[in-house]
């Protein structure tokens, strides 16, 4: 089968003849209808050897859905031709977290080297996916899977970020979403569907700014040092209750302390590498919460598919062939996709 693979560090990814894998005991394998590009792909292909830790050839894609091609040997409740969508932070179904539905906190995935497809086990940017266990899967119905498998991370994930704000994000709030891209263009829209809060968008391009306004953000502007003074003047001086920052680099994580308000709340989902001061004596906005959310729960991604079928999320995608996936990734890292690229094989 054809599989976009990352082979060779620092190389670009390319599409190369791999044999088709077959499901073992307990597998499933799909036919793939769609792949999303992820920041995250972009992000391990640019570590150094000492932080690459996913293995080589690593086959990418960690944003997956399929039709039910073969059932492994005792899978049961599962029928060929069923449109899955991929729950992508495998755990090892036994701890607490898992049996919580929080895979994406499995206790033992370190000790056992369980790894997510196309984050260290085989990805989805191929013809077909082996995936694990029947507990991955959750069903699509009849939700577009161009159009909606990107909800399995760049919905997920801002779904999970914001779910753990939502207390502050009562009427007459203010939240801030930094990076208008795959996941921040959803966080807008799930902010807008789940709570009255007010929304504005930071982004450092213009096309991505509107991109902001056209799903739902009440105000865009660009993001710069000045933009704190922008939107003390909206909160009247007092600054905003909810960060969710999707670049966390160290100028995006400067301006969240920034205009966060006391008690608000500062969400780092980006994988940039900026640092923060904590501590009385650091800030003048006192008793925020700082947090890293990774990923989401098997229960959340039911919800966000929900959300989709109700309307209420719409992924801006653009459509790649498996042939031109290199493309794709070349896009995303010169900053050129508008939404989510999606590869379809
Ligand atoms: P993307 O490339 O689609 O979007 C990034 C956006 O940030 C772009 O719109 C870009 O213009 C904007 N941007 C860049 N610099 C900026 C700045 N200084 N201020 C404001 N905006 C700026 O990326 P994505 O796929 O949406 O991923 C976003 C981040 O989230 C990445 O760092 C990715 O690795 C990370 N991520 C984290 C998790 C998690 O579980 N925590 C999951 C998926 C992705
Ligand atoms: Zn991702």
């Amino acid at each position: 089968m054809k599989a976009l693979q990352y082979r060779s560090l620092g190389a670009a990814p390319e599409v190369v003849d791999i044999e088709t894998p077959e499901p073992g005991p307990g597998q499933i394998r799909l036919k793939i209808t769609a792949a999303g590009v992820c920041h995250s792909d972009e992000f391990i292909m640019s570590l150094p050897e000492d932080q690459y830790e996913y293995g080589l050839p690593l086959t990418l894609g960690h944003e997956a859905a399929g039709v039910v091609d073969k059932i492994g040997a005792g899978v049961k409740y599962i029928e060929e031709g069923q449109a899955m969508a991929v729950y992508g932070p495998w755990g090892c179904g036994l701890c607490y977290e898992c049996s919580s539905g929080r895979e994406n906190y499995c206790r033992n995935s370190g000790q056992y080297g369980i790894a997510p497809p196309g984050l260290g086990a085989p990805g989805a940017m191929a013809e077909y996916l082996v995936v694990d266990s029947a507990r991955h899967l959750v069903p699509l119905g009849e939700l577009d899977p161009v159009r909606n498998v990107a909800l399995t991370d760049a919905g997920l994930t801002p779904y999970h970020a914001i779910k753990g704000s939502l207390e502050k994000l009562h009427s007459g709030s203010t939240a801030v979403v930094i990076g208008v891209g795959g996941l921040g263009h959803v966080a807008i829209q799930i902010l807008r569907s789940l709570t009255p809060t007010t929304v504005v968008a930071l982004d450092v391009d213009r096309a991505k700014l509107d991109l902001a306004a056209s799903v739902g953000a009440q105000y865009s502007f660009p993001s710069e040092p000045g933009a704190v003074d922008m939107i003390k003047d909206l909160t009247s001086g007092l600054g905003v209750d909810a960060v969710f920052d999707f670049v966390t680099t160290q100028a995006t994580l400067d301006l969240g302390q920034a205009m966060v308000r006391s008690q608000g709340d500062q969400v780092l989902v980006g994988v940039g590498s900026g640092t923060l001061p904590v501590g009385l004596a650091a800030t003048s906005s006192w008793e925020t919460t700082i947090r890293s959310p990774y990923w989401g729960s098997r229960t959340e991604l039911f919800e966000v598919l929900e959300l989709a079928r109700d309307g209420a999320i719409n992924v801006h995608t653009e459509v790649f062939p498996l042939e031109r996936a290199p493309e794709a990734y070349e896009k995303l890292k010169n900053n050129q996709l508008i939404g989510r690229a999606v590869v379809v094989p």
